[in-house]
């Protein structure tokens, strides 16, 4: 299995969806393959349609605030004694998270294919707060499938949502959790498709749901590619990319720009979810799987047991607290492009805690297992190597959870 040079890596899955010949695909019903292609096709021809750029591009600077910051961590850099730290500020787009990008996108998909309503999924509420904000912001009605025990759990997210104007409805089957919910909205999406578009909130799902994503959070690393230039005057000798991994959108919109630089030159590093230290449960299927199965629509590393049963997850950010990952980042597991390992949650907040004693920023739990990793690698290395950290989330979301486990916000 090899990356090819020249062609985007959303583009190098093989004629049946699948990267590597194994990752990806299409495993849905009969009954969405129609809308399904509908989609490809519609998205196929807005990729290279300079207008519909132009208004991504408008929207991006003019409504999220894109470009977003690329500061030093001046003083994290000489209490740890090595590498220097930077970080990419994701979390000052409007919505304090990347998820904007994704939901941005869709959306005005949603309008060029003269759809009045967008519908998705959510787990712990973020991909539906985003969705429902940029429904709001272009007019679109907006149906957010949610299992009935996330609702219970995710009460600040659900009023978020309600506020802008989204109607949330409960799902009761299963799990009653995000699992069931995307198979509610995909069925409410086969009898609606007409009126209605689907968004998927992270680079998984059917193909075309991760290549959508893909190229909406590829935008991180446009700007990052033009600031990382302008500030060093090319791309330095030694860069290490970290950056939490959940369903993978981040990290892989992060990363996409520097895909064909040398693994040497522009390390990636992925950091999945460790879980609690003492429990054996965790969100790390790159890190810790090895077994490849089915979850929404596409094969990839699954956190699953011995009959293929798909197993519960365990973590303190909500975020990466998703047992499967996107088939982009198995392809980069599988051809070493990308390196993957875990933080657990004690990590993650010691991280927390580190860079906000140090620094004027508050990296919400899922960048925090990032920096956490940082905190580990920088002193082993020189000042010549330039990590990067992907600061995705703001704290203030957190700040419960926060509060309870370090007496502080
Ligand atoms: C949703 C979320 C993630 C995890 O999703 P990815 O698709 O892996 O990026 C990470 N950080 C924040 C702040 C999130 O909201």
């Amino acid at each position: 299995m090899k990356i090819k040079k020249n062609i985007q890596l959303i583009d190098q899955h093989d004629k049946f969806g699948f990267w590597g010949g194994k990752f990806g695909g299409n495993f849905i019903p009969e009954t969405l393959k129609k809308p399904v292609e509908d989609l490809e096709i519609l998205f196929k021809k807005l990729r290279k349609d300079k207008k519909f750029i132009k208004e991504r591009d408008y929207y991006f600077k003019n409504w999220l605030g894109s470009p977003t910051r690329f500061i030093k961590l001046h003083n994290l850099t000489n209490y740890l004694g090595g590498a220097q730290i930077w970080a990419k500020v994701v979390s000052d787009l409007n919505g304090g998270a990347h998820k904007s990008l994704n939901a941005t996108v869709h959306c005005l998909i949603a309008k060029r294919s003269g759809k009045k309503s967008v519908c998705g999924d959510t787990g712990a509420g973020y991909a539906g707060k985003m969705l429902s904000m940029a429904a709001k912001k272009f007019g679109l009605k907006c149906k957010i499938f949610m299992g009935a025990k996330d609702i219970k759990r995710q009460k600040p997210n659900c009023d978020a949502m309600r506020k802008n104007g989204a109607e949330i409805i409960p799902v009761y089957t299963g799990s009653q959790t995000l699992v069931d919910a995307v198979s509610e909205c995909m069925r409410y999406w086969v009898s609606n498709c007409d009126t209605t578009h689907m968004c998927v909130g992270s680079t998984v799902g059917p193909n075309i749901f991760v290549k959508i994503c893909g190229w909406s959070t590829s935008q991180i690393s446009r700007e990052l590619f033009k600031q990382i230039k302008k500030e060093f005057g090319r791309i330095p000798k030694k860069v290490k990319l970290l950056n939490c991994v959940g369903g993978g959108s981040s990290s892989f919109g992060f990363w996409n720009e520097f895909m064909h630089y040398d693994k040497k030159q522009v390390e990636f590093i992925g950091i999945e979810a460790g879980g609690p230290k003492k429990s054996k449960r965790h969100a790390a299927p790159l890190t810790y799987g090895s077994k490849i199965g089915i979850l929404h629509g596409a094969a990839q590393y699954v956190n699953q047991d011995f009959e293929g049963q798909i197993e519960e997850t365990e973590s303190i950010s909500a975020g990466l607290d998703y047992p499967g990952v996107s088939p982009l980042h198995c392809f980069l597991k599988d051809t070493k492009r990308a390196r993957y390992t875990a933080a657990t949650d004690e990590e993650a907040l010691s991280a927390y805690k580190l860079v906000t004693k140090f620094e004027n920023l508050s990296p919400s739990l899922e960048p925090s297992h990032a920096f956490a990793e940082a905190i580990k690698l920088a002193p082993k290395l020189n000042k010549d190597t330039i990590i990067i950290v992907n600061s995705c989330g703001d704290a203030h979301k957190d700040r419960d959870i926060l509060k309870q486990r370090l007496g502080k916000f």
